[in-house]
């Protein structure tokens, strides 16, 4: 039985002031939590985070990397640098990224071995647009994202976190329905299972969308191992509620 995990996704969101209270109560809500329990916090929270997290339950990472370990790339943050101040996880593959900053399949691929050679868990995003969707493709982009990642990582794919992110559920207050997360998520887990038993039982989360009302119907499905959370992430209440939904 793959244990549950419910990830924060801060995005570029936080202050000082903010996060050492939402932080507070998120330690103190989910100090019994069944599942597993992170936040992916902006770059220049990480040491706070680390101070505050310390000896809590709450582990906590990053929301991205280089692709380089070192050198002339400004305003890039090296693996290195997030391992050395404690980040268990980092996100790569993220759609915004990838629409944002043109991230290629073969680069956030890159970024997970990266993580995976500092020592970390890559939390790697997949996900479809609303016009692949609607198209038919949900399944062919999801599987060439994925497979760039496992091709790249061959037995290490058991290292990973998954996460299905379609792009059209993504801070639109439009979810897929369990059926939809489900079905994508069966497909995903298929391809994983062709690499072995280890990569076959890596978690996938469901990222999009995941309010209080709707996290335990989502992680109730077989395929579905928790979430990745963003706005709702933001508010302790929110966040403590879709932990508290998991199984
Ligand atoms: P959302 O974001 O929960 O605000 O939709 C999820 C994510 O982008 O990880």
């Amino acid at each position: 039985m793959r244990q549950q995990f419910v990830a924060g996704n801060w995005k570029m969101n936080g202050s000082l002031a903010g996060n050492a209270a939402l932080l507070a109560e998120v330690m103190a809500g989910a100090a019994q939590a069944r599942c597993e329990v992170a936040v992916c916090v902006p770059f220049p929270y990480l040491a706070q985070a680390q101070q505050l997290l310390q000896g809590s339950k709450i582990a906590f990472g990053a929301q991205d990397c280089s692709v380089h370990l070192s050198g002339a790339h400004t305003g890039e943050v090296a693996v290195g640098m997030l391992q050395e101040f404690g980040c268990r996880y980092v996100i790569v593959g993220h759609s915004e990224r990838r629409a944002d900053h043109h991230e290629s399949d073969e680069q956030v691929a890159e970024k997970a071995q990266r993580v995976i050679e500092a020592g970390m868990t890559p939390i790697v995003c997949v996900g479809e647009t609303l016009e692949e969707r609607e198209s038919g493709q949900t399944d062919a982009v999801v599987l060439r994202q994925l497979r760039a990642v496992t091709q790249r990582l061959g037995e290490q794919t058991s290292r990973i976190v998954l996460a299905y992110e379609p792009v059209w559920a993504i801070g639109t207050g439009r979810t897929a329905t369990p059926e939809q997360a489900q079905a994508v998520h069966a497909v995903l887990r298929d391809h994983l299972k062709t690499l072995g038993e280890a990569a076959g039982g890596v978690q996938i989360l469901y990222g999009g969308s995941v309010k209080p009302d709707n996290a335990q119907v989502l992680f109730a499905q077989k395929d579905i191992d928790g979430g990745l959370i963003g706005g709702a992430s933001l508010k302790a209440a929110d966040f403590l509620a879709i932990i508290a939904a998991t199984r």
